[in-house]
């Protein structure tokens, strides 16, 4: 168990989490970044990035850890730990982590993300690594030659559609309007692709499969504009539902909004805590990109910086 005291410490590993601590570093701050319950964030479970400027296509991992090895060559500590419990009612400010470890700082940038949402089935709790899944980077491989559905139609359903078409034989989109919103180039693929079918108009009411060894064997839909059940046979499920903020441990401590996204002030990273800023998915419901969460970890370095110099 450890004391580390430091000017600036960010909590979270994503872009906005990184870009901070590449900015703060710069200015000459003492940083540390706690990287959270995942290293890198959530792109790190993306297979392709193809809008991040400056890269034609890479990994998300890559792209991370190109990140992570900017910020360390500048100085920044990367501390690989998941904070807990945080008390910004008095400067320093101190956050505690999982593995004991206690933090004081000065400022303090939020950049926790968001994560997964699921469909609260209990046959999907059930069989959550036994063929239901999150992150078809990460399990696709089980999958080749099989056949598996995606759940929803924004762009992460798109892009994991299009990443497992490459690995098995057969992928249904499921999604519950009669219209994507994922954007218009990767519908285009999806729609163009011969091993993606789009079940339109339908919801899973339940996830089927056997206990011994525990498997997904099926899914059963229901058209919402008709409640027509069908059951269709697959091999594996991945949810790709949307996002919730990673929030919990700051409610009480700064404001949220009704869906747990943190308030900062106008055009600006600041909350209602002077000395904590937040940057990224954290406190952005709206347009969730890996190129706007650095930007905002970029604001918020900006914003630490100042108020340090100020106080
Ligand atoms: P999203 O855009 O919020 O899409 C969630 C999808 O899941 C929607 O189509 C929604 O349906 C559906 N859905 C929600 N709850 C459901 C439920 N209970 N049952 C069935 N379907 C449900 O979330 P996302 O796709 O995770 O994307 C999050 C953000 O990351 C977005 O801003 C997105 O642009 C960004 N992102 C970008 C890329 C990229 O390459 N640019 C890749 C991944 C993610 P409705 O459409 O009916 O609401």
């Amino acid at each position: 168990m450890a004391l580390y005291t430091t000017d600036l410490l960010i909590l979270g590993s994503g872009p906005a989490g990184y870009t901070a601590g590449i900015y703060a570093a710069r200015a000459g701050l003492k940083t540390i970044i706690v990287s959270g319950n995942q290293e890198g964030g959530q792109l790190t479970m993306t297979n392709s990035i193809e809008n991040f400027p400056g890269f034609e296509e890479i990994s998300g991992f890559e792209l991370m850890d190109k990140m992570k090895q900017q910020a360390l060559k500048l100085g920044v500590e990367f501390v690989n730990d998941n904070i807990v419990e945080v008390d910004f009612s008095n400067r320093p400010f101190v956050c505690s982590s999982e593995n004991g470890h206690s933090f004081k700082a000065r400022a303090v940038i939020v950049a926790t993300g968001s994560s997964a949402k699921w469909l609260n089935l209990s046959s999907e709790k059930k069989f959550l690594g036994y063929g239901v899944s999150a992150c078809a980077t990460c399990d696709g491989f089980f999958y080749r030659g099989r056949t598996v559905a995606v759940i929803g139609g924004g762009n992460s359903a798109a892009a994991e559609a299009l990443y497992l078409a490459s690995l098995a034989d057969k992928v249904i989109l499921v999604h519950r309007r009669r219209q994507l919103r994922a954007d218009k180039i990767l519908q285009d693929r999806i729609l163009n692709n011969k091993k993606i079918v789009v079940e339109w108009d339908c919801v899973v009411d339940e996830i089927l499969g056997e206990d011994n060894p525990l498997k997904v064997t099926g899914i059963k839909l229901r058209n919402v504009e008709n409640d027509n059940v069908k059951t269709i046979a697959l091999d594996g499920v991945f949810i790709a539902v949307g996002h919730q903020p990673n929030t919990d441990i700051f409610r009480g401590n700064l404001p949220l909004d009704s869906k747990g996204y943190i308030i900062t002030h106008e055009n600006s990273s600041k909350t209602d805590v002077e000395g904590v800023f937040a940057a990224g998915d954290v406190k952005d419901p709206k347009y969730k990109q890996a190129v706007i969460s650095a930007g905002s970890g970029a604001m918020a370095a900006m914003d630490a910086i100042e108020f340090l110099d100020d106080n």
